[in-house]
């Protein structure tokens, strides 16, 4: 029955100027993810985009094309030649095909005119076709103007008409590569995932950065965070995962600083790697699962430390403000959340100190830092750095 899909893209439509490069992101984008229906055409007209179905089941297509970052919504409609005629019949057979396993269904009619020369205005065509439908339809529609199952919209142009009356909630945010590419510190707990996710849903191409502490971590700790970029990169496209090993650094600071620092400043060592990595790979930020509030190094004693690491980059932290329990409702929704609750040992486990320091002062954390030879610690960690790919 459906000939297209009107998708509609919010946020992109008031870019103005930018209008035209977000909807030719988002194009290319849902291209890329409906790559299988091989049947389909995507085009763009009136601030929207039309994806023509050519027999390819709208469901299906549907299901797809929601969670493609940039989508607010989706129509499944129909087309008629132009004329007040052909909309009638189409808005009769688009009713008939809607009531076919309801009784006494309540709608309504609304007419969009985009052909203003039309002689007759949009309330009286509501009107007209509302006693048209009622008459077809006898026993099993009435007509209710507030709030009816069925809002039938049409759209009557100049040179066909578009029928349409369900509005399906798609994922929203901006089309990936809108706003370039983000770093996100990628650890196989819980947060990372989710940050990972909100921060490509505005537009971000994601890469990653994983450090492990082979070989007191396994082989499997780094499988465990392969297993989260690929779900992830369902949604974000390919991730590159650069697998950092801490180690070295790890037992540096294990000897030379004060045990309480042990977390905040391999937390440290990540940060400014990652934002060396990023920078490399062309990044324009860095992404966290932190929480204020949530562990020890999330005090903001904590995050001025970790802040105070990089250098030039923003360091985003979508989940600042969220509770746990919200953050475990996105990963579920996600599908992380089964992945990420797998016991692995994490790098940060293994020197896990008894007692970390809540509210370290950064002045007593620069000076333990100097304890070490921290240029030649990260330059040897980069250096000896392996690659993923995966999505
Ligand atoms: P998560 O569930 O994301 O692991 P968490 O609640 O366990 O977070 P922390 O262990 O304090 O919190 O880590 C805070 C943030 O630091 C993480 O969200 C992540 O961005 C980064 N991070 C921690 N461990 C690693 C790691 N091994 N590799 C990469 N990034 C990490
Ligand atoms: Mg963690």
């Amino acid at each position: 029955m459906y000939e297209i899909l009107i998708i509609r893209n919010g946020e992109v439509s008031i870019k103005g100027m930018n209008r035209h490069v977000f909807e030719s992101s988002l194009i290319k984008n849902l291209r890329y993810r409906l790559y299988e229906f091989k049947d389909l055409k995507i085009s763009k007209g009136d601030g929207r985009i039309y994806i023509y179905l050519n027999g390819e089941n709208h469901l299906d297509v549907i299901e797809k094309a929601k969670n493609v970052f940039g989508v607010v919504s989706i129509s499944p409609a129909i087309k008629t030649d132009a004329g007040y005629e052909n909309l009638k019949t189409g808005i009769r057979n688009l009713m008939e095909e809607s009531l076919v396993n309801s009784s006494n269904t309540t709608f309504k009619i609304t007419v969009k005119r985009q052909d203003k020369s039309f002689p007759m205005k949009s309330p009286e065509m509501n009107q007209d076709i509302g006693g048209y439908i009622l008459n077809e339809f006898k026993d099993r529609v009435s007509v209710e103007v507030v709030n009816p199952q069925i809002n039938m919209v049409a759209e009557l142009k100049k040179n066909e008409n578009i029928i349409y009356f369900e509005k399906i909630k798609g994922v929203g945010g901006m089309p990936l590569g809108s706003n370039g590419k983000a770093c996100v510190l990628l650890s196989g707990g819980i947060d990372s995932p989710v940050a990972s996710y909100l921060i490509s849903r505005r537009g971000l191409y994601l890469e990653a950065v994983h450090f492990h502490s082979f070989p007191f971590t396994s082989d499997k700790s780094k499988e465990k965070v392969m297993d989260l970029a690929k779900i992830l990169s369902r949604h974000t496209g390919k991730i590159r995962i650069h697998m950092v090993n801490l180690l070295e650094i790890q037992k540096e600071i294990s000897e030379k600083c004060p045990e309480e620092l042990m977390t905040i400043l391999s937390r440290r060592f990540m940060m400014s790697i990652a934002e060396r990595i990023a920078l490399e790979e062309e990044c324009n930020s860095l992404v966290t699962g932190e929480s204020i509030g949530q562990v020890a190094s999330q005090t903001a004693e904590g995050l001025l430390a970790t802040n105070n690491a990089v250098e030039t980059l923003p360091v985003l932290r979508p989940l600042i403000a969220y509770d746990k329990e919200d953050i475990i409702k996105l990963a579920k929704e996600i599908d992380t959340f089964e992945t990420s609750i797998i016991p692995e040992e994490d790098c940060c486990t293994v020197f896990l100190p008894k007692r970390p320091a809540t509210k370290p002062r950064l002045e007593k954390i620069l000076k333990a830092e100097e304890l070490l030879d921290k240029e030649a610690l990260i330059k040897k960690a980069i250096e000896v750095k392996e690659i993923e790919i995966v999505g």
